[in-house]
């Protein structure tokens, strides 16, 4: 199965550089065909002198020409930009697995043409599985690809069903972190400021998946992954609140035996795992030690100080389109926040008002999701206009 060649969506983010990491480690084993960027045209100049890929896709077209130029020396790498590129490449012959790691809703129509084309997914991009589980998980089965999550709770759980193919699943436990307000009261979190939520105790990440750590919304569109990855009713996912970030999380069969990952908190042994599959590749990645950690401990989240976690589970009851508009107006809350136009609890608000307007569609096709999405981001945009 060595070497794969991966085309790497949104490399010049925090998952994207890890993974490059990855590759360079592995520099037998993996090759890069693709590399993308929204805006980031300076890494992803120095991205590809180093890694030659086929093809790179800047999402803003104002920087194409930059990129172009700079790559002139170097005939075998296309330069491509535009929104609709990235869904072209994605499906071009010339990779065999395709890692998504921009963000938000951008991730879906790529991943559409990549399973598609026949090619195996490594999704970082968790959005594409809250806005179109059912579609993304039909298409999987149809082209008979693989979707290995990156996703560091869903890939402990994907690890912990290795072998046990024959035994059903009774529920999974996702762990959370709690993020930096843990513990806070609905009067505390009115108060918070955009700096503090943008620290995270445990992980660096990108700055709207902080947001969404912070808020639990992280928590709630990962239980509606979970849904869609390992194919649960609802009532089989739990959260539970692991500050330590070192059970990264657990699965319980029929018999009540649990089954559990750990280790760091370090995005590159999932980001491995999934590109490697089935294999685990050696890594010098830094060990556990539980000298270092006497006490783990766990607590139940806070669901009404934290509203999102329970408008997500509304939603991935109500099913259809609902997810869908959870997730477009929280990329459109969470950006406000980032831009210091709304408080922190006003982002929740903005979600479950959103809920309650946009039209439900029980069934939604591609274009459905499409529409929704457009729909629910004009309707938080209104909603902010009148702040
Ligand atoms: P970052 O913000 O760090 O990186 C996002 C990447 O996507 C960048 O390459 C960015 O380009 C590109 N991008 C941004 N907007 C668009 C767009 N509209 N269309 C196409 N590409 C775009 O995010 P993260 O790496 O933190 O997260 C990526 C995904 O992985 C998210 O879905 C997140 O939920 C998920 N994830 C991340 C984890 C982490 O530890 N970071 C953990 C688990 C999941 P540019 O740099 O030019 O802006
Ligand atoms: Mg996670």
């Amino acid at each position: 199965v060595f070497p794969k060649r991966v085309a790497l969506l949104g490399s010049t983010g925090s998952i994207g550089t890890q993974a490059l990491d990855v590759v360079r480690a592995n520099s037998t084993r993996f090759t890069i065909a693709v590399l993308s960027a929204h805006s980031n045209a300076e890494l992803l100049i120095q991205q590809a002198r180093e890694f030659r890929p086929a093809a790179v896709v800047i999402g803003d077209e104002t920087k194409y020409a930059a990129v172009k130029t700079a790559l002139a020396g170097q005939p075998e790498t296309e330069v491509l930009a535009g929104v609709a590129a990235l869904t072209e490449v994605a499906g071009r012959p010339d990779s065999d697995i395709v890692l998504t790691a921009m963000v938000g809703y951008a991730g879906l129509l790529p991943t559409v043409a990549a399973i598609r084309a026949g090619k195996d997914i490594a999704l970082a991009n968790k959005e594409t599985l809250v806005v179109a589980g059912q579609l993304i998980t039909q298409l999987v089965q149809e082209y008979k690809v693989g979707l290995y999550p990156v996703d560091s709770e869903h890939s402990a759980i994907f690890q912990c069903l290795v072998g046990e193919e024959r035994n059903p699943i009774e529920k999974i436990i996702l762990t959370a972190s709690g993020g930096p307000f843990r513990g806070r009261t609905r009067e505390q979190l009115a108060e918070v400021t955009k700096a503090q939520a943008l620290k995270h105790p445990n992980w660096d990440m990108g700055a709207k998946i902080t947001i969404d750590s912070a808020s639990l919304m992280n928590k709630g569109l990962e239980v509606i992954e979970a849904k869609w990855l390992f194919g649960l009713r609802d009532d089989q996912i739990d959260v539970v609140v692991h500050p330590q970030s070192i059970i990264h999380s657990l699965v319980q069969f029929e018999d009540g035996s649990l089954k559990a990952q750990l280790g760091l908190p370090d995005m590159k042994l999932p980001i491995q795992y999934a590109l490697g599959y089935p294999h685990r590749l050696p890594a010098s990645f830094p060990r556990f030690s539980f000298l270092d950690y006497p006490q783990l401990t766990f607590e139940q989240p806070d669901k009404t100080a934290f509203r999102n976690l329970a408008l997500a589970f509304d939603a991935m009851g109500r099913a259809g389109n609902a997810p869908c508009v959870l997730n477009a107006a929280n990329e459109i809350a969470v950006a406000a926040f980032l831009r210091d136009e709304v408080g922190f609890l006003q982002m929740s608000e903005l979600v479950e008002d959103c809920l309650s307007r946009v039209s439900y569609l029980a069934e939604p096709s591609l274009d459905d999701y499409v529409q929704t999405d457009k729909e629910a981001r004009r309707i938080v945009q209104e909603r902010l206009a009148r702040y």
